[in-house]
């Protein structure tokens, strides 16, 4: 056991500030590092300390390991949390974090090189008997050889770089005739992009569900499972909707999920928070497709329905503290829906749209949580993800939780950028999406700018059909023309955007 004095957030935005919540409570002070551009931001401002660690371009602030373990000396952090992306699941951060001799909280950085590499990580839980899609167990770059496996597993299939993330570096190929150009052209993007040219061939499941599972384990060999995420309303392979648990799982495939899940984590001596990432096909047979050793953006979801603070249970594991509970302690409570608010343009192809939060006014009440690193006022750097938040609804139900989440997208006051608030909102009131009965393809399948400006002209035609009845019963609860007003505040008539 080693106790934690102070930690430094290696992030920035609402993960820095989420993890210093949960130090804050701990009792723990916290560092912020942060690039010029950040410099009035939410997470310097919460930190009981905060460094500034160069100009605004990732390249020279949040990704300069040098200037981080700098910041770390000068503040006596003797912890550093990498939040996710940036530096998270970088194996020589890890390393060098380590040798500076600060607790890295997160895995080992052996455990992050294993599951960095899909094809060694496919390799590690081939061990154990994890399903996989069927596919190539490692690197191909004889076209020849890629046509048998294709001939054999049958198109589509999906060629994926080894190195890939963030759901970049995958190709579709339908047919034979367009392996060659498919796989030249996969092989030097990924070389051009990871690094590293290595891809493998997997048969292309065609109607998948995303579904993951989250896991946690100590440093004295114990791990557990803290059951499932949905994330399966994804756009270009990104999560955009998560939920937990999936409307679809039975507790016999939940149960083998989790297994499953940690043996994969057990496969590279796996400590901290963990995801392990199924897809599943339409005979709810699951593959795994990778690991992921980090927090997850989505991991509030889970945090709702489990009740466990996965940002102190990393604290407490990288301290060295065993976990306090086993599997049969955990089970799940209600059902939980979060959405990711961009600044980005729905009926614009979702580009992103940066700019002054002229208005900015959080959502809130019963089983609401925002996750967010801005306030009014706030221009959204254009050097970030365009992330503005992520707004989560709890209810004791699937129905309940949906039905919050629409309340509070139309609580949600944000003027200034576009956001996807209104797409989050025609999902929510997508049949597909209620019913369960969607898949990866749902953006794909169902949307376009032009059927959420039909439901949301349809809805507005209600409100009006309903306010003609009020009217011609002489029953007006407030002046019409106050709630006609095209520029009303949404507080005072509640309308999608
Ligand atoms: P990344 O590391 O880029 O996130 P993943 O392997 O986790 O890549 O896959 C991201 C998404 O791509 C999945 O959630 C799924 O939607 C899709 N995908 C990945 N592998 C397959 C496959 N074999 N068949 C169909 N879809 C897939």
């Amino acid at each position: 056991m080693r106790k934690i004095h102070k930690i430094l957030v290696a992030n920035r935005g609402e993960i820095a500030l989420r993890v210093m919540r949960s130090a804050r409570e701990m009792g723990i002070p916290t560092v912020a590092v942060y690039s010029e551009a950040d410099r009035r931001s939410l997470h310097v401002r919460y930190a009981d300390e905060a460094i500034c660690i160069g100009p605004a371009p990732s390249a020279e602030s949040y990704l300069r390991i040098d200037k981080i373990i700098g910041a770390c000396r000068l503040t006596g952090a003797d912890a550093v949390h990498p939040g996710y992306g940036f530096l998270s699941e970088n194996a020589t951060f890890a390393r060098k974090v380590q040798e500076a001799g600060i607790v890295f909280i997160g895995p080992s950085p052996e455990s992050i090189e294993v599951m960095g590499s899909k094809l060694a990580a496919k390799a590690a839980a081939a061990r154990y008997n994890i399903p996989m899609v069927p596919g190539t167990p490692a690197a191909i770059a004889d076209f020849e050889e890629a046509r048998l496996v294709c001939r054999q597993i049958g198109y589509p299939v999906l060629i994926k770089a080894s190195a890939g993330g963030g759901g970049k570096g995958m190709r579709v190929i339908g047919q034979e005739d367009e392996l060659p150009e498919g796989m030249q052209r996969a092989i030097s993007e990924a070389a051009s992009a990871f690094g590293d040219g290595s891809v493998f061939i997997e048969k292309y499941i065609t109607s998948p569900r995303h579904i993951e599972i989250q896991v946690l384990g100590d440093q004295h060999g114990n791990l557990v499972y803290l059951f499932e995420r949905e994330c399966s309303v994804q756009r270009r392979h990104q999560k955009v909707i998560e939920e937990a648990p999936s409307a679809i799982l039975t507790p016999e495939i939940r149960a083998a999920m989790g297994k499953s899940a940690v043996d994969v984590a057990r496969a590279c001596g796996y400590y901290g928070a963990g995801t392990v990432e199924f897809i599943l096909d339409e005979e709810k047979n699951y593959y795994f497709l990778e690991m992921n050793t980090r927090l997850q953006v989505e991991h509030p979801v889970t945090e709702m329905i489990t009740g466990v603070d996965l940002v102190k249970e990393q604290i407490k594991i990288a301290a060295g503290e065993k976990l306090s509970f086993r599997q049969e302690n955990l089970s799940i409570t209600g059902h939980a829906v979060e959405v990711r608010v961009y600044a980005e343009d729905p009926r614009n192809n979702f580009l992103p749209d940066t700019g002054r939060l002229q208005t900015y006014r959080r959502p809130q009440g019963p089983g609401i949580r925002v996750d967010d690193g801005f306030e009014q006022g706030m221009d959204i750097p254009i050097y970030y993800d365009p992330m503005l938040a992520k707004l989560i609804a709890w209810g004791k139900d699937r129905a309940e939780a949906i039905e919050r989440m629409k309340r509070a997208i139309d609580e949600y006051d944000i003027t200034g950028p576009e956001t996807t608030l209104s797409f989050c909102r025609f999902v929510m009131e997508h049949e597909a999406f209620r019913s369960g009965n969607f898949d990866t393809n749902f953006i794909s399948r169902y949307y376009t700018p032009e059927v959420q400006e039909r439901a949301a002209t349809e809805e507005e035609m209600d409100i009006a059909a309903a306010l003609a009845v009020m009217l011609s019963r002489n029953d007006t609860p407030q002046p019409a023309g106050q709630v006609t007003s095209s520029q009303g505040s949404k507080w005072k008539v509640t309308r999608r955007k």
